[in-house]
């Protein structure tokens, strides 16, 4: 009895420590969103790249959260997920240097780790997953291809942006999860997953990338406002729950107020998933380009299913992802 006890106990700590650790790594859009981007993108490669990412589906939707799961490792991956805008004046869409080693220069590197990489962080993925294009490999292709799914999907992401990160500053604590996770599970089997975007080559990814962090930058306003606005018809009670996470009893905005939260907001939401997977599709598609544009038909090692893939894109195309069930994301709406 006490041999099984003590077993049980083992099992139960080891379990409950997973647990934790799971619980932890869940932020940026959450798994849900961050799957569904990888997933989506790619539907929108050209003909010579769907073979070798279809065949790797699973492992670039179950790799895109991978970064976040890094961060209860990794001391200095946190600041790779975010940039503080504000904290480099109000002109800092011109003021900021698009090359690191500039930025560094004229911001030392401690400031930057602090207020945060972003932006640096996937021109720096780009270059991996364009030299593992070169080199034909097949695990590196696919292990950079999902990390850099995931630091472009929190580009689009506008509490990624702001040194208001969780609306601390105004009193409006809890909005990051709102946003990006518990807006995404309410909604998304009413979501919009589909897009006729092609993927398009990038002549310079780096000014790419700070176009798109200005855009979700500009989203902050309305969407702090917004949370405000909808406040007035709810109560303390029925706007927030409590939850005891990570050790502590911590509030979290309820399920009712994020419906009404998302209606407020229209598509934004749905838009910046979108845009995620239209991006993310065009760094993939650029990297094989600047690569050389590798046969990777000869790098698979399983033989690849057109027929299913030709399936699956259709359903996307028509917004049939989820009602097929093949959005993968959605089959197990867990924060496994
Ligand atoms: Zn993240």
């Amino acid at each position: 009895m006490q041999l099984i006890g003590k077993y049980m106990e083992r099992k139960y700590f080891t379990l409950s420590a997973f647990l934790i650790i799971v619980i932890i790594s869940v932020s940026g859009w959450g798994y849900l969103v961050h799957r569904t981007v990888a997933q989506l993108a790619i539907y929108e490669l050209p003909k010579l790249m769907q073979a070798f990412f279809y065949t790797h589906k699973d492992s670039l939707v179950y790799g895109a959260p991978r970064p976040d799961v890094r961060r209860n490792q990794d001391e200095s991956e946190g600041s790779k997920h975010y940039m503080d805008m504000e904290y480099f004046g109000d002109s800092a869409f011109s003021v900021v240097p698009r090359k690191l080693e500039d930025a560094v220069a004229k911001y030392s590197f401690d400031t930057l780790n602090k207020y945060g990489t972003l932006p640096y962080v996937v021109v720096e993925y780009m270059g991996k997953l364009t030299d593992a294009f070169r080199s034909q490999n097949a695990d590196s292709i696919v292990f950079y291809a999902a990390d850099l799914s995931h630091y472009i999907a929190d580009a689009h992401v506008p509490l990624h942006t702001s040194i208001n990160y969780d609306g601390q500053l105004t009193g409006q604590n809890g909005i990051h999860d709102l946003w990006e996770t518990t807006v995404p599970e309410v909604e998304i089997l009413n979501y919009k997953l589909s897009s006729r975007h092609k993927a398009k080559y990038l002549a310079s990814p780096e000014q790419e990338i700070w176009k798109i962090i200005e855009h979700t930058f500009s989203l902050l306003p309305e969407m702090f406002a917004q949370e405000k606005e909808v406040s007035k018809n709810f109560t303390d009670s029925t706007k927030y729950r409590w939850e005891v996470r990570w050790g502590k009893n911590r509030r979290f905005y309820t399920s009712a107020f994020a419906k009404e939260y998302s209606r407020a907001l229209k598509t934004s939401i749905n838009d910046q998933l979108i845009a995620s997977s239209n991006a993310l599709a065009d760094f993939w598609y650029t990297a094989w380009v600047n690569a050389g544009k590798p046969d990777l038909e000869k790098i698979l090692k399983q033989s690849y299913n057109k027929r299913g893939f030709k399936a699956e894109r259709k359903a996307f195309l028509k917004n049939q992802l989820v009602a097929k069930k093949i959005l993968i994301s959605t089959q197990r709406m867990t924060k496994d």
